[in-house]
């Protein structure tokens, strides 16, 4: 194990894991092939349903705005909804991984990044050898869009410490706060089982949209006038541990680990994928 004195090198699968299941939007199942990848490959999509095999790297540059999920796009392929599994990849430190799909929606599972954890630690964790180099922020950066805010400050420790306030006019949710030093421990503690969540009036407009039709209230947390519809809560304020869950995947659009203490407030994926290109920009 690397201690924080020691900086551990890039790391990969050990072996290849399988998760399956449908996307939450399309419907269409899904099969995820999680293969180990040599040092520097980064994380990398590869649509094995198109011929040819079309390859999306997890990167800002290849983002394209859709409401409420982050999709990459290459040409006229996609992959939609990535930012779970890459929450799993970065709670984990997995820096190097081929996924290969079958379609063009990542699977909704049960709205968490556990089920990827759980893969993931089955098929094991290795180092390739080769140096990390994680952008380690030195200056303050902050993005703003109406009353949300997110902000990236030099790390307290050899990490990104997460530190996210939600406040959403449901009363069921209100306003939720979640400070948390991610490390593969309290990822798989504190942020992994976070489950997605959506109002009814959400879900009402999703489903006239035609998406999302089959989703049941065991997939996703459904907030209704009274409160949470046929489902309990892994904790009181599981909303804003999913927000930090959607976090640490957006903050890997970077292609690297990020070393440092980000604040948000309200933010959502585009705001944070704006900080992303940021930090990118002053390298
Ligand atoms: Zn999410």
């Amino acid at each position: 194990m690397a201690s924080a004195h020691s900086p551990r090198s890039q790391q990969t699968l050990s072996r290849c894991v399988r998760v399956a299941g449908v996307g939450y939007w399309s419907g269409q199942p899904v099969t995820l092939e999680c293969r180990p990848a040599p040092a520097e490959t980064g994380v990398v999509f590869v649509r094995t349903d198109r011929r040819p095999h079309v390859r999306l790297p997890l990167s800002v540059s290849r983002r394209v705005d859709a409401a409420a999920r982050t999709n990459l796009a290459v040409g006229g392929a996609g992959v939609e909804m990535v930012e779970h599994v890459a929450s799993a990849l970065a709670g984990l430190g997995i820096d190097c991984c081929e996924i290969h799909v079958d379609a063009g929606e990542l699977p909704g599972l049960d709205g968490s990044a556990m089920p990827y954890v759980e893969a993931f630690d089955a098929g094991g964790i290795e180092g390739l050898g080769a140096p990390l180099r994680p952008i380690v922020v030195r200056k303050t950066v902050r993005v703003e869009e109406g009353d949300a805010w997110i902000e990236a400050s030099p790390p307290t420790h050899d990490g990104l410490t997460v530190d996210y306030t939600l406040e959403h006019q449901h009363p069921a949710i209100g306003t939720q706060r979640v400070v948390v030093d991610v490390s593969p421990q309290s990822f798989r503690e504190q942020l992994a089982a976070a489950r997605t969540f959506v109002t009814t009036e959400e879900a009402e407009q999703l489903n006239a949209a035609g998406l999302g039709r089959h989703v049941t209230r065991a997939e996703l947390l459904v907030f209704g006038d009274a409160g949470l519809e046929e489902n309990t809560l892994r904790w009181a304020d599981e909303c804003a541990r999913h927000k930090a869950l959607d976090l640490v995947g957006d903050l890997f659009l970077a292609g690297k680990p990020v070393r440092a203490v980000v604040r948000a407030c309200r933010s959502g994926h585009r705001l944070n994928a704006r900080l992303v290109r940021n930090l990118l920009a002053i390298g």
